[in-house]
């Protein structure tokens, strides 16, 4: 199996190789083209030594470019003689050659007299034209090293990005629960490793669900069975025992009778309780309908106003002057309302008030419902939706409840594509935030 490491390593040995040969390359064109100049000038140079010393004449007849120069010195580089420039008597050859610094580069070559009395100093310069050349050759150097370098990034991303990007886009759609991924790539490098173990840690993950999903779903079919079995010997038991109490009977069986039809009353209640909330798991159609949610919860909550009024609880309505339509199953949406208003009334002592607000939002709108009561604890918030959960306390345990109510309400608002939540932040009180889309 390859490395990463190794892959980097080839990637950066390959630039490097590219830059050497690329330096090598320009080297050699310019000292070809250095010579090329060179072997044009050289027969010139030795025919002008040849004929500066036959006739000792002067530099006229050299043919060199406007921006060469020669210096005839003796052995001892006294200028003697100067083509191209100007002779000063109080320049050394020194100063001429700090004089070619100036704007422009120049190659010096110094040609012997077979006597040796002359030296000719030879200067190519490079301006202008000359010099373009060599700008053309690094200009072209540096353009195939970016396109090697932008071809290698490339190749670089298809083996080491790319497979990173579909590891997280795959590890993504795990966490939101797609089990159903598959990874597609092959690098023979290590991220075929990370590749191969998500996927089985995605088929773990699956197989894991799935035996939850199947005990749920036992689980649930269990409760539903249990709950409308236990329904049938409790409504007989009720019965019985309402018959019974319309008996003249001594006090003291009569308070059984009576301690037997309350019981029996809670015991239905829990079993109704819980065959909705196993029902709710079933995927039955949840069949929802257009509704003005507005005028909806307007006419369950007027149901309520003589019990407020009964019940010295004051309410408070705030609701759009406007229709906003939203795709409702109405009765599992009033028995969350229901649900709301009775612990309101049920877990608070009056005086309180209760509060009902119904806020249209971009896509969502939401309904409000805030008493000013005991309130839940905060170290119940992140629970109180669960099943049987029931805040502990001693008022709580006399009144009994079954602890589903709240869950019952979730799953319906989940139902809906929404959602139920309880204001952290809400100061006196519970603030429970229903949230439904528009449709
Ligand atoms: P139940 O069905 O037994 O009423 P819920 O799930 O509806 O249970 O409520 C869970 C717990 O939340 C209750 O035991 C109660 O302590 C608390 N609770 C719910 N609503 C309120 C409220 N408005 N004010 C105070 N406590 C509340």
């Amino acid at each position: 199996m390859k490395k990463i490491a190794n892959q980097l390593l080839k990637g950066y040995l390959l630039n490097l190789g590219l830059i050497i040969c690329l330096a090598v390359v320009l080297y050699l064109s310019y000292n070809h083209y250095m010579n090329s100049q060179l072997d044009e000038y050289e027969l010139d140079v030795t025919q002008i030594m040849a004929d500066y010393l036959r006739d000792n004449t002067s530099l006229e007849e050299l043919k060199i470019g406007q921006n060469d120069f020669i210096l005839v010195t003796d052995k001892n580089m006294n200028i003697l003689d100067v083509k191209n420039k100007t002779l000063d008597e109080h320049k050394t050859l020194i100063d001429y050659q700090l004089e070619t610094s100036d704007g422009g580069s120049h190659s010096y070559y110094v040609f012997e007299t077979q006597d040796g009395r002359y030296l000719f100093h030879l200067f190519l310069g490079f301006y202008l034209e000359d010099i373009r050349i060599i700008y053309i050759l690094v200009i072209s150097a540096l353009i195939l090293f970016i396109v090697f370098a932008f071809l290698h990034a490339r190749r670089t991303s298809q083996t080491i990005v790319t497979p990173i990007h579909k590891l997280v886009s795959g590890v993504q759609e795990m966490q939101k629960g797609n089990y159903n991924i598959h990874i597609d790539y092959e690098t023979n490098t290590e991220l075929d490793e990370i590749k191969n173990a998500i996927h089985q840690l995605n088929h773990s993950l699956a197989q894991e669900t799935e035996h939850r999903q199947r005990l749920e779903s036992e689980r649930n079919e269990l409760i539903l069975s249990l709950s409308h079995d236990i329904k049938t010997p409790l409504t007989n038991i009720i019965g019985y025992a309402q018959s019974l109490s319309m008996k003249t009977l001594e006090p003291e069986i009569r308070q059984s009778i009576d301690t037997i039809y309350k019981y029996g009353l809670i015991a239905t209640h829990l079993t109704d309780e819980l065959f909705d909330f196993a029902k709710m798991d079933q995927n039955d159609l949840f069949i929802t309908e257009q509704t003005d949610i507005v005028e909806a919860t307007k006419v369950k909550l007027t149901d309520y106003i003589v019990e407020f009024d009964t019940l010295q609880i004051q309410y408070d309505f705030i609701f759009p002057e406007k229709q906003i339509y939203c795709q409702l199953h109405l009765m599992n949406y009033l028995r969350v309302l229901d649900n709301l208003i009775q612990n309101a009334i049920k877990y608070n002592q009056p005086p309180i008030k209760i509060k009902f607000q119904i806020i249209e939002l971009d896509q969502h709108v939401q309904i409000i419902v805030e008493d000013d009561g005991i309130g839940i604890p905060l170290n119940y918030h992140s629970t109180i939706f669960d099943p049987m959960i029931r805040v502990e306390n001693s008022r709580n345990r006399a009144l009994g409840g079954t602890g589903l109510g709240l869950s019952i309400a979730k799953k319906i608002m989940i139902k809906h594509q929404g959602n139920i939540t309880l204001d952290p932040n809400h100061q006196k009180g519970c603030r429970f935030i229903l949230e439904i889309p528009k449709s």
